[in-house]
């Protein structure tokens, strides 16, 4: 079994796959090129790509015969992946489902209570030495205890999302999702997203990325929503109309904006890291070495299962 790993990965990862596999790891950190990602379907039974490696129909179309039977994604996110060219080309696709939920909710409420209660904008202030003593009417945030949070996307990292809000903020949780959910803790579904913007004091974006939900969070999604509600996503950043967001935010539309991921990544444009309304952070949602360890070893088992003839565990 000839495995590609894309990028430089935890050490307990590398370790495994190197004692499994007859494996190559790439040194860059890098998105693969084109000719990088052809050369990979030509000459691995299996490939471990992630976030940034776009294995568009174009790429599997100039490959005839792959000799790559997976693409194991490490991420749980695989929009940059045609899946539907993959399995036209026989190629299966996983990803690594689970391992990423709790450290991505947690980074939606690091977001979440960093923009509503300017925290970034505080450390600024006080770090360019501005800050000259506490008041009573000093950088006055949102409270969230008790406030309503809508969640977009349902789904695993949407419903950490809203079991923290609940159970720790006392928060209520109203969401819009693709199907009807069965939930451990009181949430109202909405049936229309703007009416979902309209009622809440933070919109948290956790759907995947896809054709159905780019630019989702539009014009129209963030006119609705409250002049003093804040938008987080910890999705992916074409669901949101980036052109739109700026616009909503410099005319006071919206109070802020917590960001993780961008539409144009690694390029966050100037206008967003000019407003101290907003709080970016660098696509951080699973960066722990334990997260990171985890996903990893999750793209070996589906690895793994690929040599042993087995059903892939997260086949998507
Ligand atoms: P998930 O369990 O599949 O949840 C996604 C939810 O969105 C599901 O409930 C799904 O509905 C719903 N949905 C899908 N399309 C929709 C649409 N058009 N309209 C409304 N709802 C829709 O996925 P997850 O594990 O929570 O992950 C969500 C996304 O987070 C990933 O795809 C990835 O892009 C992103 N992510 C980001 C980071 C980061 O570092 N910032 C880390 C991990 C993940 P159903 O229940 O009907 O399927």
């Amino acid at each position: 079994m000839r495995l590609f790993i894309a990028r430089p990965m935890p050490e307990a990862v590398t370790d495994r796959a190197m004692a499994a596999f007859d494996t190559t790891i790439r040194a860059d950190n890098t998105p693969l090129d084109g000719g990088e990602m052809r050369q990979a379907l030509r000459d691995f039974d299996a490939v471990i790509p992630t976030l940034g490696d776009q294995f568009s129909a174009d790429v599997f179309a100039d490959v005839a015969r792959p000799r790559c039977r997976l693409l194991a994604n490490f991420g749980v996110g695989y929009n940059h992946i045609d899946t539907v060219a993959a399995g036209a080309a026989g190629v299966q696709v996983a990803n690594t489902p689970g391992a990423v939920t709790d450290a991505t909710a947690d980074i939606a409420l690091t977001l979440i209570l960093m923009s509503a209660r300017r925290a970034g904008e505080g450390e600024r202030l006080l770090r360019a030495g501005k800050w000259a003593g506490w008041h009573p009417t000093q950088m006055m945030g949102l409270h969230v205890s008790g406030k309503t949070v809508g969640i977009v996307g349902m789904g695993r990292i949407g419903q950490a999302v809203a079991r923290r809000c609940h159970f720790g903020f006392g928060m209520k949780v109203r969401y819009f999702s693709r199907s009807a959910k069965k939930l451990a803790f009181p949430a109202e579904a909405v049936a229309s997203l703007t009416d979902l913007a309209a009622s809440v004091d933070v919109l948290v974006v956790a759907v995947p990325g896809a054709k159905e939900t780019y630019h989702l969070i539009n014009a129209d999604v963030l006119a609705a929503m409250r002049p003093t509600a804040h938008l987080v996503n910890i999705a992916r950043g074409d669901i949101v109309d980036e052109a739109a967001l700026i616009a909503a935010l410099e005319t006071g539309t919206i109070a802020g904006a917590g960001l993780d991921v961008y539409e144009f990544e690694p390029q966050v444009p100037a206008a967003l890291r000019q407003m101290e309304q907003v709080t970016l952070l660098p696509h951080m949602g699973t960066a722990a070495l334990d997260v990171r360890t985890a996903m990893g070893h999750m793209a070996l088992d589906n690895v793994a299962a690929l040599a042993a003839g087995r059903e892939l565990p997260n086949r998507v």
